[in-house]
């Protein structure tokens, strides 16, 4: 790679670093964990729930998420569920721009380490 191409590189990496910098902004509230529906049996010894999976209840939202390594759950209502699945939607979006982000900046080291060599080579050479 010579200094041009180094220039090239790192000037298209700092264009789509930007674009993903302009999508960060638009990110809505973020909240941890994930949404899990659940089907359960009942506390009645002859509910048809006991004998058929099919007859559980449910569905029943639970929000959970990994506290200190365990994971913990809670039980979330229908309109809570809402909020927290937009959220959680947002959080996903948001690690995933985080991601293209440091696949753009690995892209970009290369050529910014090589232009930076070339710069203290050149003032090196300016000194004598
Ligand atoms: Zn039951």
């Amino acid at each position: 790679m010579d200094a041009i191409k180094a220039q090239q590189i790192l000037e298209d990496c700092q264009k789509r670093h930007h674009t993903l910098a302009l999508q960060l902004k638009d990110v809505g509230f973020v909240w941890p964990g994930s949404l899990v529906s659940r089907y359960l049996t009942c506390g009645k010894a002859n509910c048809a729930c006991h004998k058929d999976p099919a007859f559980r209840h449910g569905p029943y939202l639970y929000w959970s998420t990994k506290v200190g390594g365990k994971t913990v759950s809670k039980s979330v209502s229908g309109s809570d569920a809402k909020i927290v699945q937009q959220w959680i939607a947002n959080r996903i979006e948001l690690e995933s721009i985080i991601e293209q982000m440091k696949e753009v900046s690995q892209d970009a080291f290369e050529a910014a380490s090589l232009l930076l060599r070339e710069d203290a080579e050149d003032s090196q050479s300016k000194k004598t």
